[in-house]
């Protein structure tokens, strides 16, 4: 267990993480049919005018039937259609994206997760760690471009450390980019990469929320979620965070005012009631920080895995290299529809899915395009053939020929000019 964590926080995540629930949960809804079943999630997702459960999350059995349904020809239009309709009601029809640079500070990690294809030992080939200087350099350039954020997300790097602190380390970083490009959010370091600044130093995750948002923190991204499944994170990242401790780490960063994304890495040994569970855990964290009037998730984005580069044994068990582009626009759906009200911004990932597929998402319950990204190198490594970067210009292209209207955004969904 993450000593860094607090007692409170994993006691509270004890209390809100869901468990994929059992076939039994489903049964009562089993013979619903499909237009009756999307009712009744869809009730729970926002109030409507029938004698509706409002803003009471959907009972597991009911996600758990909603995602193990072999949804096809008119129920999987009617899928679709119910979830467009919920997000033109949360969000109404524009577009937006964000324009943003990433930058991968290093793929150097001590973890092995069977999915990655971006972490190296140091000196491996293809093993890299940016300097400081060309980090500033290309927060520069993202300013001069018109960036408004700048999202750092790197491998969790033992020798990335300043006189043996990785939190003194993070600080510097975080006031090199804020000196380079004064002005940009910095949405930066997952939950796990937090949480192992804090065990390295040997202090709590509250020190490090700390010590970093004094440097300039703004938001966290809220990858290394996987799948909120202990089985599968057994799996797929046995030396990550378990999904109990990623949501008490979680409940932290959101305790300390700090924003974050949510994710969901989808398409490859997951079982829909995983996935159910996954769901109905992000909007039990998203209704704790709302009792407490914290800002909470920002987002939710889907991450389709990408097998072409991964590790061996995972990529021959799920036995696909790419995204099953159909499977993961019924994922789209599925989730608007259960994330509802608590979480109304909802994003593909046109690296995963390609700019073509990630539009097509639009009409699945998807509000945004995320981001320019300007280089991406995580998924890339991958094998994921959306590209590395896109321009404002063909994000505006891709959403205005649905005809819907583009604006661009801040990080955390301000509309600008
Ligand atoms: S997913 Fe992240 S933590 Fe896991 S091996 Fe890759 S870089 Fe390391």
């Amino acid at each position: 267990m993450a000593a860094a964590l607090a007692p409170w926080a994993l006691r509270q995540a004890e209390r809100l993480l869901v468990l994929p629930p059992d076939p039994a949960a489903a049964a009562p809804y089993r013979q619903l049919p499909a237009h009756d079943l999307l009712h009744a999630v869809a009730c729970h997702a926002t109030s409507c005018d029938a004698d509706c459960a409002g803003s009471l999350p959907p009972p597991p059995g009911l996600v758990r039937e909603l995602l193990c349904r072999p949804w096809r020809d008119e129920a999987l239009e009617l899928l679709r259609s119910q979830a467009d309709a919920l997000r033109r009601r949360l969000v109404g029809d524009t577009v937006t994206y964000v324009v943003n640079r990433n930058l991968n500070v290093s793929n150097h990690c001590v973890q092995h997760c069977s999915f990655c294809a971006f972490r190296r030992d140091p000196g491996e080939a293809g093993a890299y760690w940016l300097e400081l200087e060309e980090l500033q350099e290309r927060a520069r350039q993202a300013a001069r471009a018109g960036a408004t954020e700048l999202c750092l997300q790197g491998g969790l790097n033992p020798a990335a450390h300043l006189d043996g602190s990785h939190l003194a380390f993070a600080e510097r970083l975080l006031r090199a980019l804020h000196e380079a490009a004064p002005g940009v959010h910095l949405h930066a370091f997952s939950p796990q990469e937090l949480v192992f600044f804090a065990e390295r130093d040997g202090v709590s995750l509250d020190v490090v929320l700390e010590r970093l948002r004094a440097a300039g923190l703004g938001s966290v991204p809220g990858t290394a979620a996987e799948v909120l499944s202990e089985r599968v994170r057994r799996v797929l990242c046995p030396e990550k965070l378990t999904a109990r401790e990623w949501v008490a780490a979680v409940l932290q960063i959101h305790r300390f005012g700090l924003p974050s994304t949510s994710t969901l890495m989808a398409g490859h040994i997951e079982t829909p009631a995983d996935l159910a569970a996954h769901l109905l855990t992000l909007v039990a964290l998203q209704g704790a920080a709302r009792e407490r009037s914290l800002p909470g998730f920002s987002e939710f984005v889907l991450l389709p895995f990408v097998g072409q580069a991964a590790p061996a044994p995972l990529r021959s068990r799920v036995g696909r290299d790419q995204p099953d582009l159909q499977a993961m626009l019924c994922l789209t759906a599925q989730a608007r529809l259960v994330l509802g009200g608590w979480i109304p911004a909802h994003q593909p990932s046109w690296v995963k899915l390609t700019l073509a597929g990630a539009t097509e998402a639009l009409r699945w319950g998807c509000n945004d395009l995320g981001g320019t990204l300007m280089e991406e190198h995580i998924t890339t490594m991958a094998g994921a053939r959306g590209g590395t970067a896109q321009t404002p210009a063909a994000l505006a292209a891709a959403a205005g020929g649905l005809g819907r209207p583009v604006r661009q955004r801040t990080t955390l969904y301000a509309l600008l000019p």
